[in-house]
């Protein structure tokens, strides 16, 4: 991109005209590059799949945005808030993106319930008795209702992960980040997790998903991403994304996960 070109996604980017915006982004661990001038717009209601080989900088990438990781090159705008150290900034933007990880990461000494209610009341300051009703309606919509007072030891993977999908819901973010979701379950719980965030993309949801689930990325993907080497070396629609991969190393990627 050129300084003119710049300039203007950083103002369009401030004016939160896309959900979020990345501009020449990097980030290095020591003297290790991790991520290199990455540049991603997403758009509101879009659903992003990211893939590529393992260490490629997805999980950094996503880890930036939600400030979980710092960026020491270019800007990142979420909802036209830029990140920078202001504190405020990176509280409003933590209160909008929802994430979910790999590991579940369920309190287990509290209910089900009550890891549904804990950051809305705690962070947010709402009230016990709406965060209640808040986290009821999540785990309905999540379909595991009748969980609520149970603790997580008690649920198998795949409803453990749909609380945690539920738990980030009850902050009634605009975004939500999910990395890996499934790559920790039992094959036959894999399944009841997608099917969870393909409802979520049905209701307009803005997602970006690291998964190497295709079936999901072909089935609710608006745009494929796929990084090697800290870098985004291909971003289409699915469907050219799997007939007409352009780089290397992911027609080599495709060839051995679809294999
Ligand atoms: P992916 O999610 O695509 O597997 P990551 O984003 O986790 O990749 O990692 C990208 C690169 O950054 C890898 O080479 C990894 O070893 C390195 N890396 C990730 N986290 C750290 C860290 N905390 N310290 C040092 N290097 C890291
Ligand atoms: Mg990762």
């Amino acid at each position: 991109m050129n300084n003119a070109s710049i300039a203007r996604n950083a103002a369009d980017a401030a004016q939160g005209k896309h959900a979020i915006e990345m501009i020449g982004v990097s980030k290095w661990y020591g003297e290790f590059q991790s991520l290199r001038d990455i540049n991603l717009t997403v758009s509101r209601g879009e659903r992003v799949v990211v893939c590529g080989p393992s260490g490629s900088g997805k999980s950094t990438m996503i880890r930036c945005i939600n400030r979980l990781e710092e960026h020491q090159k270019g800007q990142i705008f979420v909802d036209g808030i830029e990140l920078t150290d202001a504190l405020e900034d990176i509280v409003k933007i933590r209160h909008r993106v929802g994430m979910v990880f790999q590991q579940f990461n369920l309190f287990p000494h509290l209910s089900i319930l009550e890891n549904c209610m804990l950051a809305p009341v705690t962070a947010k300051g709402v009230s016990r008795q709406e965060a209640e009703e808040t986290a009821m309606r999540y785990l309905k919509r999540v379909k595991i209702p009748e969980q609520a007072y149970k603790y997580p030891s008690q649920l198998s993977g795949g409803q453990q992960q749909r609380v945690a999908i539920a738990r980030a819901l009850c902050m009634e973010p605009d975004i939500m980040l999910f990395d890996e979701p499934t790559s920790a379950l039992d094959p036959e719980m894999v399944k009841e997790v997608l099917d969870t965030m393909v409802l979520l993309a049905g209701d307009g949801m803005t997602m970006i998903c690291v998964t190497h689930e295709m079936g999901f990325a072909r089935q609710v993907a608006d745009r494929v991403i796929f990084m090697d080497a800290g870098q985004i070396v291909e971003s289409s629609p699915p469907a050219d994304f799997f007939a007409n991969p352009q780089h290397e190393r992911a027609k080599a990627f495709l060839g051995q996960i679809l294999s």
